[in-house]
């Protein structure tokens, strides 16, 4: 059965493990955040689940021992929705990727900010509720997510690494994103785009040399 660490935080953490250590695939080791270091042997992948923010969460999995070479998936629970994903670490996404294309395609950047400085402040003394439904979903969808990464259901590609499952508790409704890299990121080894390779470069550049 293939080993994975589970990093659970708070009560919406504590309802995802019990219903990941049901799993008849995995085998979850519980490291709590602060304690100790990281099973032996080592896992094929860390998933952590709570309502904490992701860069507090990122510095727990890097306290436990886990680096940068290890992938790991947050189970992030906000006030209006939860996301799965996307598998972070060499070879997928980065969490600096992940920050700046959320805050890219946001609508609202000033409400957003505003509400997660509030929720940031909150999240750590744990007050937002969840339904144990959504605890359920979210084990769920992870699981298949670690189908993916361990080949058991499909082979995992970058992009499928990179994916993000959301689900908002407006509409009900599951959304499947992919997280693009951003040029020239130091972590996600993107190279920028050439500037020859720009049309509109390339139209000055002759104009220049026919002038
Ligand atoms: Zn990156």
């Amino acid at each position: 059965m293939t080993a994975l660490a589970f990093l659970p935080f708070g009560r919406f953490g504590q309802d995802v493990e019990h219903v990941l250590s049901a799993s008849e695939h995995f085998e979850f080791h519980t490291v709590r955040p602060g304690e100790g270091g990281p099973p032996r042997p080592a896992p094929l992948a860390v998933v952590t689940a709570g309502s904490t923010p992701l860069a507090v969460v990122e510095a727990a999995v890097r306290a436990a021992g886990f680096g940068r070479q290890v992938l790991w998936l947050p189970l992030l629970l906000e006030p209006s929705e939860f996301s799965v994903g996307p598998w972070i670490g060499r070879g997928a996404a980065c969490l600096e990727c992940y920050d700046a294309r959320r805050a890219q395609h946001d609508g609202s950047q000033g409400r957003s900010d505003t509400a997660r400085a509030v929720w940031d402040a909150a999240a750590h003394a744990q007050l937002w509720p969840h339904l144990p439904s959504q605890a359920r979903l979210a084990a769920g969808v992870a699981i298949e997510r670690l189908f993916c990464l361990a080949g058991e259901g499909a082979t995992a590609s970058r992009d499928d690494l990179r994916s993000v499952v959301r689900w908002r508790s407006a509409t009900g409704d599951l959304h499947n994103h992919r997280v693009l890299a951003r040029g020239g990121c130091e972590h996600c080894a993107v190279p920028r785009p050439a500037r020859s390779g720009d049309p509109l470069v390339t139209l000055v550049e002759t104009l220049a040399k026919a002038g």
